[in-house]
């Protein structure tokens, strides 16, 4: 498909647009028109004394379609109201044409209820939700989930301050690497990976005692702590301990009001894991069934059966673990919208305190995408697995705390945390709200940096790879040098 783009600066605006509804085409973008045989979309702009007139033309399956709005030389900002009206006016025909309605509208990033709360705060909650349905054509469900966030997200904002900084640990290793995945997480199921975690381990410790240095001299206040990857259970007991007492050693945890490690393959987890993680006051773990779905549990490359997770799950409850999360994928291969409901009714009746519902993303480093093409779930069942998801867990008790969305996602659709009241992950919004510092160790972590009282962030940025890490160590202690001239330039 051609997409031309003529007399306009709005050709990452356009593009986006049109993978909404062409997820998988190949889109040639041409600044200059030209005959073709294939299907094109063609957007373009005349600018005037008194405004521009901005034209769009589809040829779609056979089709043709053109429309032509004009916009008038504003007071306000000409350019947005500019790229607004071509990109509704794009919009408008392509649901025309394809008969598709995107649920999230026009709406292309990964934190809508970040932008209702920042149209909400410049326009008010009233005038932010009309511009939301009205100008992005967000469905009124979407809009509506996306208040719920933003609400939620609001209260958990509140709990930081200026000196606020979290902390977070990559462990890229897990037991074996699922098929829809996008992370740099190696499975151990080779001798090689497995002792590569023996020489990653040391040095993580040393990466932590470097970053707590920098907190201590900057005066950070740890509020939140979270362990992800990768699977950080995959580490042997002894292991975990190593990095759970240097973090306590190091850094000053009596302010740290959240303590989360993902345990998400329940075939990492053991008793002798989880009273590790207990005694270092780890509070929060994750406990991921994907699906409660055998066969496609085998089909996404996960060793495990269904019932695994549900000892798992008892287990933790036994030794103590009282908030726990899980989280369900909407679209995975061969799932199906009846098979889907059972894990979402399954989840609900294990009573975790938290049940995250993610919508598959079809990343092209994944296996599902490179080896197997998309055997994902269409995009009509996949809307009806998230909408069963978005009617049982209220039902039950569930009210959604946190959301994103990934690129590629199946019908582009949304990720939600949900949870009963008072155990929403505050790094989870912490971090996708952006409301502090997160300091971050390990291999593929990004540390970002926040600047007190403003609207500026940096980043530093770890070797992805476990072997770079640890090949490449010296490189990484000089960069995390940084965090103390950040805090020169921006002052607590
Ligand atoms: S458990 Fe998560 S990080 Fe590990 S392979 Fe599966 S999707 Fe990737």
């Amino acid at each position: 498909m051609i997409l031309f783009v003529i007399n306009h600066a709005f050709h990452y605006e356009t593009e986006k647009l049109a993978r909404i509804f062409f997820p998988c085409a190949s889109i040639d973008i041409k600044k200059e028109y030209c005959d073709t045989n294939e299907d094109f979309i063609l957007t373009s702009a005349k600018y005037g004394a008194s405004g521009a007139e901005l034209e769009v033309k589809l040829s779609l399956n056979g089709v043709c379609e053109e429309r032509k709005t004009f916009v008038a030389l504003p007071d306000g900002d000409f350019d947005k109201d500019c790229e607004l009206a071509l990109a509704g006016l794009m919009f408008d025909m392509l649901c025309s044409v394809t008969g598709k309605i995107p649920p999230w509208g026009m709406l292309t990033g990964v934190r809508p209820s970040k932008l209702l709360r920042s149209l909400r705060d410049t326009l008010g909650e009233a005038a932010g939700m009309r511009r939301f349905r009205d100008v992005m054509r967000v469905s009124p469900e979407k809009a509506a989930l996306a208040l719920s966030v933003a609400r939620a997200e609001d209260e958990t904002a509140a709990l930081s301050r200026r000196e606020s900084f979290s902390l977070y640990v990559s462990i890229p290793f897990c037991p074996t690497r699922c098929s829809y995945c996008s992370f740099v997480s190696h499975s151990i199921t080779s001798d090689a990976a497995r002792k590569s975690i023996d020489s990653y381990v040391p040095l993580l410790c040393e990466e932590i005692r470097l970053t707590a240095g920098a907190a201590k001299r900057n005066g950070l206040r740890l509020e939140s702590i979270y362990w992800g990857g990768g699977t950080p259970t995959t580490l042997s007991a002894p292991q975990l301990e190593m990095v759970l007492d240097t973090i306590s050693d190091c850094f000053d945890l009596s302010t740290l009001r959240e303590y989360t490690v993902e345990a998400g393959r329940p075939d990492t987890v053991t008793a002798e894991k989880l009273d590790v993680l207990k005694a270092a006051r780890v509070g929060r773990i994750s406990i991921n069934p994907q699906t409660f779905n055998d066969s496609v549990l085998a089909q996404i490359g996960r060793k495990h059966s269904a019932q695994l997770v549900l000892d798992a799950f008892a287990l933790a409850r036994s030794r103590g673990f009282e908030n726990i999360n899980t989280d369900l994928i909407a679209g995975l291969p061969t799932d199906t919208e009846e098979s889907f409901r059972n894990s979402v009714d399954t989840a609900i009746r294990m009573a975790p305190e938290s049940i995250t519902v993610h919508t598959l993303a079809l990343k092209r480093s994944s296996r599902l995408v490179t080896d197997e093409g998309s055997a994902a779930s269409d995009a009509e069942t996949v809307k009806n697995m998230v909408d069963y998801a978005n009617s049982a867990l209220p039902q039950a008790g569930y009210h959604p705390y946190y959301m994103y969305r990934q690129s590629k996602s199946l019908g582009n659709l949304e990720n939600v945390g949900w949870c009963v009241p008072g155990a929403e992950c505050l790094y989870n919004v912490f971090m996708m709200e952006e409301c502090h510092t997160v300091l971050s160790v390990g291999a593929g972590a990004v540390t970002k940096l926040k600047a007190p009282d403003e609207n500026h962030i940096e980043r530093i940025f770890n070797f992805k790879y476990p072997y770079e890490y640890i090949e490449r160590f010296g490189i990484l202690a000089d960069r995390k040098k940084y965090i103390d001239e950040f805090y020169q330039k921006y002052p607590l």
